[in-house]
């Protein structure tokens, strides 16, 4: 089975993403988790990436569309996989179709997790994950079980996006209502978009989207 999460930055797409790979054993395919590795590693994809992401603009859509090809490709894909992050443009959108109609593929399900925009701010700038596992926390509404130690794996070392602060998150959302939200009508046009309130907890979210997939 193979999704797409669509909804702007912190709507919930990546927290609810790692529910779904542990229930229906399907991977993750983070783009933003993907370009802060090249960013990391300092590969010439991420000397790329690093300007346009601290000012919270969209990465050229051939550089995107090139690096989550090869991914789809990789083994642990067999299985299905969730989108997070990608498409964000229309022709991110219309690559991805030619795309998996090449690989013999299709998505099963495009879920658009709706969010309002000053919540969408708070959940942003309150937002941490765990360095060793990935796990994602927030300030106020996730907080891990024992203060700064991960539920998941016990670690006691956290980070936070350099992109998560308030000037970048506005540009962000500005990028998000050009750039991303047409693709939720070109979805609803095809007949395959549905949605959930991602205003809701997370656990009634997940419950949510269990509900639609089936
Ligand atoms: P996205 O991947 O869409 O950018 P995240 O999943 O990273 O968003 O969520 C952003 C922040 O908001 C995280 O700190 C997360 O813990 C928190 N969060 C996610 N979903 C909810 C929710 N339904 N209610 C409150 N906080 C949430
Ligand atoms: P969020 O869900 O919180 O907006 P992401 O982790 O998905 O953040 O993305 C972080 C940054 O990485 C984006 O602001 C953008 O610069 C870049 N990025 C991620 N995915 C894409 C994509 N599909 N197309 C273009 N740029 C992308
Ligand atoms: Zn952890």
């Amino acid at each position: 089975m193979n999704l797409i999460l669509l909804g702007p930055p912190g709507a919930g797409k990546g927290t609810q993403a790692k529910r779904l790979e542990d229930i229906y054993g399907i991977v993750q395919l983070s783009t933003g988790d993907m370009l802060r590795a090249e960013v990391g590693s300092g590969s010439d994809l991420g000397k790329q990436a690093k300007g346009i992401m601290e000012s919270g603009g969209l990465v050229p859509d051939d550089l995107i569309i090139n690096m989550i090809s090869g991914r789809i490709d990789q083994d642990d894909c067999k299985n299905g996989f969730i989108l997070d992050g990608f498409p964000r443009t229309v022709p991110q959108a219309d690559a991805l179709g030619a795309m998996l109609s090449d690989k013999g593929l299709k998505i099963d399900y495009v879920i658009a997790i709706e969010a309002d925009s000053d919540a969408v701010v708070t959940r942003i700038t309150g937002r941490y994950t765990c360095s060793s596992c990935g796990a994602g926390y927030h300030d106020e509404f996730q907080k891990p079980e024992q203060d700064g130690v991960c539920d998941k794996c016990g670690s006691t070392d956290f980070t936070r996006r350099a992109d998560d602060n308030a000037e970048t998150v506005r540009n962000r959302l500005a990028a998000y209502e050009e750039q991303t939200a047409p693709i939720i009508a070109y979805y609803g046009e095809k007949g395959t978009l549905k949605t959930v309130d991602g205003m809701a907890d997370i656990d009634v979210v997940t419950a949510k989207l269990k509900e639609l997939i089936g």
